[in-house]
């Protein structure tokens, strides 16, 4: 979900429980478990005052996030809070979360959408990229809001996901046999709740040229009370393989509450990766890449993609550049089994995958 959530109108990947709801994909909820993250969702920190009394920072950082916040707030769980060193304003969960004033500083080389995605974008909220893939942008919210996140601006009120629900979508999908996995993405798909979200993977389970469904979401790290038991069935039931892609960046973001999350999909027999973004003053070592991949192992999650940052506005404060990260990855091959270490790409708008980063291509540019 890197390459992974106000609303009605000009829709950012930002959500409240509230504009949850009136989205429309929040119905009632059908349970305890279901109503327990709702209720955690609805109490997330949105203030930047509070996040910072919360960890015993300087109220001048709390001016400057709410100066710079823009139409992209803050928002982030309680839990993922918890998770922060306190009184320590270069924490690396909270410098992805917390607005600075460099994202307001003109950024040459960065645009609101660096991959190129609006041109692409169908009527029915499909985003079809990949030969055999169709990426459904199925919710227009997150449970957190990543500064860096390359979809902030994504205007997702002109994707299909609110005017038709997803009924466009799953028709586009049966229409076009050439499609054989969709990923649900937004926004964070899991946004969804375990009624909607079954009903919507019972009619991609029937549409015969499916064989796979993945979910590219960040709530299991940043509120892991959304993996229900529910959740799991639905999952497990399907005769789609389920691949689940959650997005972590950080080994300090995979604390016992998500590995358990992560051992409940991996029974109901759910495929896990892990996809991260290289980011300046987060995980920009080679030590911090390593423990991340250890710690996702332990969660029995395999590292996949380490993307370079989307130039996206507002996120150049963030970046690594190439030869720092070809470093970086070489590190990581000699510490970790070849099983552990992700690949580094990038995404470049109108290429037919990802393009892998190495010593070749850096060589290229020599
Ligand atoms: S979880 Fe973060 S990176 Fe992923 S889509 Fe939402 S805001 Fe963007």
């Amino acid at each position: 979900m890197q390459s992974v959530a106000a609303r009605p109108e000009t829709v950012k990947p930002a959500s409240s429980a509230s504009t949850v709801a009136a989205d429309g994909f929040g119905e009632a909820a059908s349970g305890f478990e279901a109503a327990s993250w709702k209720q955690l969702l609805a109490e997330a920190v949105r203030d930047a005052g509070e996040l910072c009394r919360l960890l015993g920072l300087p109220d001048d950082l709390a001016r400057e996030a709410k100066a710079a916040q823009g139409d992209f707030p803050l928002l982030v769980p309680r839990g993922f809070v918890a998770r922060m060193r306190p009184g320590d304003a270069g924490d690396p969960l909270l410098r992805q979360v917390l607005p600075v004033a460099a994202e307001v500083k003109p950024q040459p080389g960065y645009s609101p959408d660096p991959l190129a995605e609006q041109g692409r974008l169908t009527a029915a909220g499909l985003v079809q990229k990949y030969s055999g893939r169709a990426l459904l942008l199925a919710a227009a919210g997150c449970a957190v809001n990543c500064r860096y996140c390359f979809r902030r601006s994504f205007p997702y009120s002109d994707s299909g996901v609110h005017r038709a629900g997803l009924a466009e979508a799953v028709a586009a999908i049966a229409a076009d046999a050439s499609l054989e996995e969709v990923i649900l993405s937004g926004g964070d798909p899991l946004l969804l709740d375990d009624d909607r979200l079954g009903e919507l993977v019972g009619q991609l389970d029937a549409i015969p040229h499916l064989t796979r469904l993945r979910l590219h979401t960040r709530l299991p790290i940043v509120l892991p009370e959304r993996v229900t038991g529910r959740l799991v069935e639905v999952l497990a039931d399907s005769r789609l393989t389920a691949v689940v892609v959650v997005h972590a960046n950080h080994a300090a973001e995979l604390d016992a509450s998500v590995a358990a999350a992560m051992q409940r999909l991996a029974a109901g027999g759910t495929m896990l990766f892990n996809q991260a973004v290289l980011l300046a003053g987060v995980n920009d070592s080679a030590e911090a890449l390593a423990a991340l991949s250890r710690r996702l192992l332990d969660c029995r999650v395999t590292p996949y993609y380490l993307h370079l940052l989307d130039r996206v506005e507002g996120a150049a404060h963030f970046a690594v550049e190439e030869p720092q990260a070809v470093a970086l990855h070489e590190a990581l091959k000699r510490r970790l089994p070849g099983y552990a270490v992700p690949r580094l790409v990038r995404e470049i708008p109108g290429e037919p995958s990802k393009t892998w980063i190495g010593l070749d291509r850096l060589a290229s540019f020599a």
